[in-house]
């Protein structure tokens, strides 16, 4: 089977999460004080704060900003459900805004309506490795005085403009669960260029120890959010690397779309002109009424394959249940949702798997055709 994602992971890796573990200091050391220095001057930010999860930093990015409770943080539907449940963890509303059918991210020019006096902040996601229009975006936040969250865990070193996601808003999140671009096991980052945030975070991932404090006070609600060592290891030579990481997944990506022109019934991402994607996933659209077979048959023959993000957010069980959304509330984002399927995409996949991918997917096509054709009265 060619599974959908795969981490990189060579000698170095290997050799640097050995000596963290040989160093005898397994949390709180040297490795994660240099990942968080070292990841700060890549993005170009100021402050970082490694975490156990992209989930735990969208989190203590909320509470750094005081969200709490009958407060709306604006954000998609179509996105990774921690996006949203990070707004639930404080008992505000997520207020869900439709997508762009062309890149997949939060359309700014539905973004205007559905601010209210409630409303606290906008937490935007690039989705699958691609900057939201943040330019836009960003206009938005100023004329309301919004503070702006951006979740960067899909898109680390994406460019809006030549300039890196995670650097426009006030306070941004990149995750390494091992299918991202690089990875530390579980892990995240906060990174921000404000030292009151950074302060926050980087307090409230340990406990809640004060920095001018002894090692058992603490001054506010804390957690254990804190990345070990051997995790920060890893994150330092992934992030030594990770430029070249970012151009396999492109060369990648080039070849699908070059060989899916082909294929006139699937649909690929647009990347628009004033953005370079990171490319996180590779997504494909199909006729909806295909879609599952499909995947189905892909599976089949050996080709991982998922419906990604389905559903969209506010239609899982449980936020339909606790706000009664209703399905049709957000087109596009529900057709996306329908259309969208991911194929196999990481580093170590080579030209001849992607192109017997594209047979398989074209062959399965061809055969779910012919059955279409069977079937008509
Ligand atoms: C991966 C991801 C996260 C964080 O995931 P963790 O598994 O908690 O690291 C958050 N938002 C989006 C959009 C993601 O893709």
């Amino acid at each position: 089977m060619i599974p959908l994602a795969k981490p990189h992971i060579d000698e170095k890796d290997i050799d640097y999460v050995i000596q963290a573990l040989r160093s005898g200091t397994l949390s709180l050391g040297p490795f994660l004080q240099k990942f968080e220095e070292n990841f700060a001057k890549k993005i170009g930010v100021r402050y970082a704060v490694a975490v156990n999860s992209g989930t735990s930093g969208l989190h203590l990015a909320i509470r750094a900003l005081g969200i709490t409770k009958n407060d709306e943080v604006i954000t998609s539907p179509f996105s990774f459900i921690a996006s949203a449940n990070c707004i639930l963890y404080e008992n505000a509303t997520p207020v869900f805004v439709d997508v762009e059918e062309e890149t997949y991210n939060i359309d700014p020019e539905k973004i205007e309506t559905k601010i209210t006096a409630k409303t606290k902040a906008l937490l935007i996601p690039h989705i699958f490795g691609q900057s939201a229009n943040m330019t836009q975006i960003m206009n938005i936040a100023h004329k309301y005085h919004l503070p702006v969250i951006e979740d960067a865990c899909e898109s680390i070193l994406a460019t809006h403009h030549g300039k890196n996601t995670g650097t426009f808003g006030d306070i941004a999140v990149f995750a390494f669960y091992p299918n991202k671009q690089m990875t530390t096991g579980e892990g995240g980052i906060i990174v921000t260029n404000n030292e009151r945030l950074y302060k926050y975070c980087k307090s409230a991932a340990n406990q809640g120890r004060s920095d001018a404090l002894q090692w058992l006070s603490h001054d506010k609600l804390g957690y254990n959010y804190r990345m070990d060592e051997m995790s920060a290891a890893l994150g330092l030579s992934q992030l030594e690397k990770i430029d070249f990481l970012i151009s396999k997944r492109q060369e990648l990506a080039e070849i699908y779309s070059k060989n899916l022109v082909n294929l006139p019934e699937v649909k690929t991402v647009r990347v628009n002109q004033i953005n370079h994607s990171s490319w996180f996933v590779y997504s494909i659209r199909v006729d909806e009424q295909q879609r599952d077979k499909l995947i189905e048959m892909l599976i089949e023959k050996k080709v991982q394959s998922k419906a990604y993000f389905f559903p969209c957010i506010h239609v899982q069980p449980f936020y339909q249940k606790q706000f009664g959304y209703q399905v049709g509330e957000f087109p596009v984002a529900e057709k996306l949702s329908r259309e969208t399927l991911v194929l196999p995409f990481y580093p170590d996949l080579s030209e001849r798997e992607v192109l017997l991918i594209i047979k398989i997917l074209n062959d399965s096509l061809r055969e779910l055709k012919r059955e279409r054709e069977q079937t008509k009265p």
